[in-house]
């Protein structure tokens, strides 16, 4: 029995990869199959094989490129590449060669030879591609790519655009939609604010706590319109800048908040710094907190507990949103501002919402040349910190 050796096999053909399994396998190799290039490129770094056999008509990335690609590796320098293809072209196995093959085995594959074939090319043999061709050859090959990577970059510029097309029309479906929603929920809030306050007549007490029900639901149903309606226009808003004095501006939300956390039992705790007066949009503004702590009494649990923080700096307010809630894993960190971006776990799967507030968040506190981080720890809790420079340099003008 030959060594035991790893082969990797880039081929996309069931049948082609069963047959070399079963050839190379009897003999007792490990032939590792990838589908693609892209996969061939990732196996050949994570298992270092003795060779590595390539079809050169795999769709995507062609066995050409990434045999050129698996080549430019500095540990794959030594390792022989092998291409194994139906091609019979004239001129086929010169290219395969140029592209940085070290050996060329026509198909059908013939399974008595295998086996001696790959041995060869594993002792050292290397074909190569006389001398006064490979100049011309090599040429052929560039023009070759270059053209394959224009046909590329074209299709993707078209795709690109219809993409935007497409991302126009869903917002402009979206801004209809909450329009739509809008009218009749207003009317909706209106009648239920009335039955509150017994204005349409006394309520039973079972009333009474069906209707607060229906509010919350109502005011919910009325906030995720309002993100929605928000990250619509948000491009052609200007901000309304005016001096805010962010400590007395806060109080009514925080007011609304503390109702809202006593409901749920969180304990929400304000440290608020008496703040200079900000230039800043307020209800852009309101729209941030709101949403951040939203998110920080809606991912808690009772007995929970959210810090709400406002520090006066020289240069700058710092707002900070704490919570004890499920918290965020770490991969899900960056994208969590992505609008419609909702951590896809148990975690936070059992909260509604619809993965707008923090994409809202970040282009309302950036416009304000501001900066939002977060830090979280999985079971433990997430912090939220804004930064809101005195000094504003619109980094998107003065577009909200
Ligand atoms: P929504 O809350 O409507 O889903 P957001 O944009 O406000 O949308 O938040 C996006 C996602 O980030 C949430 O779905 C949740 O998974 C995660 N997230 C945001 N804030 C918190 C928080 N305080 N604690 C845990 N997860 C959070």
């Amino acid at each position: 029995m030959p060594e035991p050796y790893i082969i990797l096999y880039i081929e996309d053909n069931r049948d082609n990869q069963r047959l070399v399994q079963r050839v190379l396998g009897a003999q007792g190799h490990t032939v590792l199959i990838a589908e693609d290039g892209p996969t061939g490129l990732a196996l050949a770094r994570e298992s270092s094989p003795s060779l590595i056999l390539v079809d050169l008509r795999i769709p995507g990335l062609d066995g050409y490129e990434t045999t050129t690609r698996l080549r430019s590796l500095p540990y794959l320098q030594q390792t022989p590449i092998v291409a194994i293809t139906a091609d019979d072209q004239p001129g086929a196995r010169e290219q395969a060669l140029i592209a940085g093959c070290d050996g060329y085995i026509a198909k059908p594959i013939d399974t008595r030879r295998l086996p001696l074939q790959i041995s060869e090319f594993i002792a050292g043999k290397r074909e190569t591609v006389p001398q006064p061709d490979e100049t011309p050859l090599l040429r052929a090959y560039i023009r070759k790519l270059v053209e394959r990577l224009e046909q590329q970059v074209r299709e993707l510029s078209a795709a690109n655009a219809e993409l935007q097309e497409l991302d126009r029309l869903k917002s402009q479906f979206l801004s209809t939609l909450s329009h739509e929603l809008r009218t009749p929920l207003t009317s909706l809030i209106g009648y239920i604010e009335l039955f509150g306050q017994g204005m349409l007549g006394p309520l039973s007490d079972v009333q009474m706590q069906a209707m607060m029900v229906m509010q919350r639901s109502a005011d919910t149903l009325s906030q995720h319109l309002n993100n929605l309606l928000y990250l619509q226009e948000i491009r052609s808003t200007q901000l309304a800048l005016e001096p805010l004095v962010l400590h007395e501006w806060i109080i009514p939300l925080l007011k609304e908040m503390s109702g809202r956390a006593q409901q749920a039992e969180v304990r929400l705790q304000v440290k608020l710094d008496i703040v200079a007066p900000l230039e800043a949009d307020g209800r852009a503004l309101e729209l941030v907190m709101r949403n951040l702590l939203d998110n920080a009494l809606k991912f808690n649990q009772p007995g929970g507990h959210i810090l709400f923080a406002v520090r006066d700096e020289p240069a700058q307010v710092v707002v900070r949103v704490e919570d004890t809630g499920c918290g965020i894993p770490n991969e899900a960190l960056d994208k969590i501002f992505l609008p419609f971006y909702r951590v896809d776990s148990s975690l936070a799967r059992p909260y509604p919402g619809n993965g707008l507030g923090l994409a809202i968040v970040r282009h309302i506190i950036e416009a304000h040349g501001g900066q939002v981080t977060v830090r979280s720890v999985v079971q433990r809790g997430s912090v939220f910190t804004i930064v809101l420079p005195r000094e504003q340099e619109r980094s998107v003008g003065d577009q909200v």
